[in-house]
């Protein structure tokens, strides 16, 4: 796919933002990459630039880079899923006191940017094949955001339900706030014809809901038949609700067009809606 592809233009192009969002996932591109998907030019100045280039479209940015690649700064061992059954990896920069430094780095970077007004500082999260975190837990503490997101689907094709509820019971043993595009990995059994069974979606928020997890509405692969539904099934069960750009390339920006859309098709009253607040998450933290 082309960053072109990445481009939401939804059912009306021409639309004007109903209010200033929130987008609370979010990756750079630029050094010291603690991402390693996104392009150079998503830096935090190109963040700062959105907001002179659209101050009606844009409150506020979570930066959410992902754990692994802040873990394992070698490229070729960690993305897309090298670690997931290489332990010893993670073992090797842990030991060597690389992961603590890179950590550190990370938390240096968010204090050049970190407002908790426009600008908040987070990480995404996943589990390898036995379960474990990229990062040790306590390095999540200081973040105003966890998302815990599921990359990696191995497994028998034909079950691809039972996986993803296994996957769904993996994240929900993960010390985050939000599950990070909940149904993107189903995206190849979903048209807009024939959408995710209104079952499936169901299921996978009463098992969010009853583990106290929020949902997230991600516009970097947009599933619009399945995101319509996923809001407001959400939004019926006053379950905590992020909106993310999931930020990979600058052509993105412009993808808030993908939250209205969802939100109008949902038919949902947005003032009623069960935000996100990072607050919400430090005082239940203690902090
Ligand atoms: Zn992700
Ligand atoms: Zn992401």
């Amino acid at each position: 796919m082309s960053k072109q592809d990445f481009v939401y233009r939804g059912i009306r192009p021409d639309r004007k933002p109903s209010r200033p969002w929130a987008s609370w996932h979010n990756h750079t591109g630029g050094h010291p990459r603690f991402s390693f998907c996104p392009t150079p030019g998503l830096s935090i100045a190109r963040y700062r630039a959105a907001f002179e280039r659209e101050p009606e479209a844009w409150a506020s940015f979570a930066i959410t880079d992902h754990a692994f690649s802040i873990a394992i700064p070698d490229p070729s061992r960690s993305w897309p899923h090298a670690w997931y059954d290489e332990r010893a990896t993670l073992e090797g920069f842990a030991a060597s006191g690389e992961t603590a430094r890179r950590i550190e780095a990370y938390l240096e970077f968010g204090r050049g940017f970190r407002d908790g007004a426009r600008f908040f500082l987070g990480m995404e999260i996943e589990a390898d094949r036995a379960g474990r975190l990229a990062v040790p837990e306590s390095a999540l503490g200081a973040m105003d955001i966890v998302i815990a997101s599921i990359h990696h689907n191995p497994g028998e094709p034909e079950k691809w339900i039972e996986r993803h509820f296994n996957q769904i019971d993996r994240m929900i043993a993960l010390p985050a706030d939000i599950i990070g595009h909940p149904l993107r990995h189903l995206r190849a059994h979903s048209t807009p014809e024939k959408p995710l069974p209104a079952e499936l979606i169901d299921e996978t928020l009463d098992r969010l809901h009853r583990a106290g997890m929020g949902i997230e509405i991600n516009a970097h692969y947009p599933q619009l038949q399945d995101d319509v539904a996923l809001l407001r099934g959400a939004a019926a069960r006053g379950m905590v609700v992020a909106f993310s750009l999931d930020l990979h390339y600058p052509e993105e920006f412009g993808n808030w067009r993908y939250f209205e859309d969802v939100v109008e098709l949902a038919g949902v009253d947005y003032g009623a809606l069960n935000l996100y607040d990072p607050s919400k998450r430090r005082r239940r933290l203690g902090a």
